[in-house]
């Protein structure tokens, strides 16, 4: 198996192209699905408060023989902690249940425009990265007028902007946008949660590579230069969606993704209108 890719941050630091996500994971099933995981060579899992499984994620990491160092974990301040104050807080909370003394990546989880407080509530996770605890800083779901306020506000430039992303939803003027400001941009719902593996365009190119769709979407993903982070709570899928490091797409394969993208195509709310 070749050597799973990393990105470059624009901290300087690196972070694995490819994580385990576990949004909707039972919070009793999170640390067998990290250990299940971490076992089969991720090294990078996605948690937030507001998925109640922090501690199973923190129980799976150190039920792991891997080091922690090793291990980049990310987490994110859920809507209602938003403020400097209480982003602070909720980062301390975030830490305990997780039972660690760092994270490696925090993201302001919504900007929830009509609160008025995403500011605010970055420039406490600009005091999070230098005081060394979140290593790390970004935001998720955040559109143009969102990263310039912080950026114009602050002088600091997220680190990652995780976003709804994938075949029917494909993002091409945002994934510009960050690019533009030189933020990483990740994936979530990648897999369109699940329901997009039944379209016959992948499930063709998957049989001509002799892969799943699940394994050739993920591909793409790394293709396009993003972080991305599938969630399964089944092992056997777990590896499956690790093992895409040994074949490539052609430009044919990635005519036909293209072609998926659509306009209905978004699954999750509207960032602009959300929280
Ligand atoms: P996903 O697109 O990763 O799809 C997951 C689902 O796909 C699984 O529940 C399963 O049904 C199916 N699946 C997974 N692997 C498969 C395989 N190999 N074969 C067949 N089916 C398979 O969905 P997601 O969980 O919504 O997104 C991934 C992660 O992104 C989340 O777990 C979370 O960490 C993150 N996320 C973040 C936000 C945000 O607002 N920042 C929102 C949603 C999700």
């Amino acid at each position: 198996m070749s050597v799973q890719p990393s990105l470059r941050l624009n901290d300087g630091r690196e972070m694995p192209q490819l994580g385990l996500g576990v949004w909707q994971t039972p919070a009793d099933e999170t640390a067998q699905a990290v250990k299940a995981a971490l076992d089969a060579g991720y090294r990078s899992v996605d948690t937030a408060a507001i998925y109640r499984n922090e501690k199973g994620v923190g129980e799976g990491l150190r039920a792991a023989s891997v080091a922690r160092d090793d291990v980049a974990v990310t987490t994110k301040l859920w809507n209602e902690q938003q403020g400097f104050d209480s982003a602070l807080k909720a980062f301390d909370d975030s830490l305990g249940r997780l039972g660690l003394d760092y994270v490696d990546l925090y993201l302001i989880h919504w900007p929830c425009p009509s609160r008025e407080l995403y500011v605010d509530s970055w420039r406490a996770l600009i005091r999070l990265k230098q005081e060394g605890r979140a290593r790390s800083i970004g935001v998720s779901n955040f559109r143009a007028e969102h990263l310039q306020r912080i950026i114009d506000e602050t002088g600091v430039t997220p680190a990652v902007n995780q976003i709804e992303l994938h075949p029917r939803w494909q993002q091409q003027a945002m994934r510009d946008v960050d690019a533009g400001l030189g933020i990483i941009t990740e994936s979530w719902s990648p897999l369109g949660q699940g329901v997009l593996l039944a379209d016959p365009a992948l499930i063709a190119i998957a049989a001509k590579h002799g892969r799943t769709p699940a394994q050739v979407v993920i591909r793409w993903h790394l293709d396009l230069g993003l972080m991305v982070i599938p969630k399964s709570v089944t092992p056997s899928r777990i590896v499956e969606n690790f093992q895409v490091f040994d074949f490539k797409l052609d430009a044919q394969d990635i005519a036909a993704i293209s072609a998926l993208d659509d306009a209905n195509g978004r699954i999750g709310p509207d960032p602009a209108a959300f929280g």
